[in-house]
């Protein structure tokens, strides 16, 4: 009888997502292949996901990422009732051999504190460590509840506590990457392309002003905070300045964006998408935070486009420098580099993707690391460890 894996999606999105993603889209990504290699997949995921499966849970109809322009008091009891439901799952039923996980931060902590009473578990980390330092600093899953990294760079930025529960990282995968090195190469435009939401760390406003400081054209392709098009947020009113990234684009990267020399386009999905980056003389990433994962990174490669980028985070991982791409320390250095990207080899770029980053590698290496957490997992620590001395019995009054 082969591996069963429940894997934790979350309730913010189905699987997969019906544009912008990331999570869900890796789940996407990874169940099919870790099906053809014989594990049994139990997603946890909303009611409406459509990802063939062998049995689905949920616990919300649909996704409810829109909530999450709320306020936090009235929001924050959506992940937990999702786990709540997973945990009633786990108890109830003695088939799976290991929980996979990729909702943040409660998905950990809940998974930490069922206990021994559950299975072992392995939590993918996809965003920036520097977060949640009070949860990650004094983390104690004992031998049963591990962690996993998407690059080695942002495990090393990790805590210690979070670090000592470490297996190691696994990097992200694109179907785009499948036989990308037998794809016919695309005909190039002039342009240079941000895939990714709109947001202070991807750097937008620092290639809007690249873009007019050294002459070329770039594409901005991605939500801004919930708004999808440029139509949608010309209509909303002050009220979306509640959120970040509409702040962002309003006072740091719109006054860049004169629909010649710098367009935005809003969110692109599937083929459009595709085309999008596949046409590009480079994709850049003119980073201010450091890269946790980089999916947009390795679907550029995918997609024959050499990307030009700030060295930070993940990027020297994924890029090597004067082949699939060309790295910078700083904006200065970005705008030097402008001018070179064109001596890179598009053909590059395919072979590294399909070397490196299909889906049937990253499953690979996650049934590798659920064979590591499952052997590992034999001294369960338990945080509530029963006194024999007091009676279990109910309190009556
Ligand atoms: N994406 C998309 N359309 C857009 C912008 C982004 O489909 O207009 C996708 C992109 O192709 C990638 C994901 O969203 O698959 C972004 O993942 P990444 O790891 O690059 O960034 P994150 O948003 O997770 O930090």
């Amino acid at each position: 009888m082969g591996l069963t894996v429940l894997m934790n999606a979350g309730p913010w999105l189905p699987v997969p997502p019906p544009g912008y993603g990331g999570i869900e889209n890796v789940v996407a990504t990874l169940v099919p292949e870790l099906r053809r290699l014989g594990v049994r997949v139990v997603l946890a995921s909303t009611a409406d996901a459509t990802l063939p499966v062998d049995e689905l849970l949920s616990v919300f109809p649909d996704g409810q990422f829109g909530a999450l322009q709320r306020p936090y008091n009235q929001v924050c009891g959506i992940s937990h009732a999702h786990l709540n439901g997973v945990v009633r799952a786990l108890r109830e039923r003695d088939d799976i051999d290991l929980v996979h996980d990729h909702v943040e931060a409660v998905g950990l902590a809940v998974l930490t504190a069922m206990g021994p009473g559950s299975g072992p578990a392995l939590h993918t980390l996809h965003w920036d460590l520097g977060k949640h330092p009070d949860l990650y600093g004094y983390l104690d899953g004992g031998d049963r509840v591990r962690v996993n990294g998407v690059s080695a760079a942002q495990l090393a930025r990790a805590p210690q506590a979070l670090r000592d529960h470490a297996v190691g990282h696994v990097h992200l995968a694109t179907p785009l990457a499948v036989a990308a090195d037998r794809r016919p190469p695309v005909e190039k435009s002039d342009h240079l392309v941000i895939l990714g939401r709109i947001t202070p760390g991807k750097g937008q406003h620092v290639g809007a002003r690249l873009a007019h400081q050294a002459g070329f054209d770039l594409v901005l392709a991605g939500p801004v905070g919930p708004y999808l098009r440029p139509e949608e947020l010309a209509a909303a009113g002050p009220e979306a300045d509640q959120n970040p990234d509409v702040r962002y684009w309003r006072e740091q990267v719109a006054p860049l964006v004169d629909g010649d020399r710098v367009r935005w386009v809003g969110m692109v999905a599937g083929g459009a998408r595709d085309e999008l980056v596949a046409a590009a003389r480079a994709s850049l990433f003119p980073l201010c935070w450091e890269e946790p994962g980089g999916t947009a990174v390795i679907e550029s490669l995918a997609l024959g486009t050499p990307v030009l980028a700030i060295g930070r985070g993940c990027l020297p991982e994924l890029i090597e420098h004067g082949r699939t791409g060309l790295l910078a320390e700083d904006e200065e250095g970005l705008a030097d580099l402008v001018r070179e990207v064109g001596r890179l080899d598009e053909r590059d770029c395919r072979r590294e993707a399909s070397r490196r980053f299909t889906p049937a590698t990253m499953a690979q290496r996650y049934v590798e690391l659920y064979d590591r957490v499952r052997r590992s997992a034999t001294r369960p620590v338990d945080p509530y460890p029963v006194d024999p001395s007091v009676d279990p019995s109910p309190v009556r009054a």
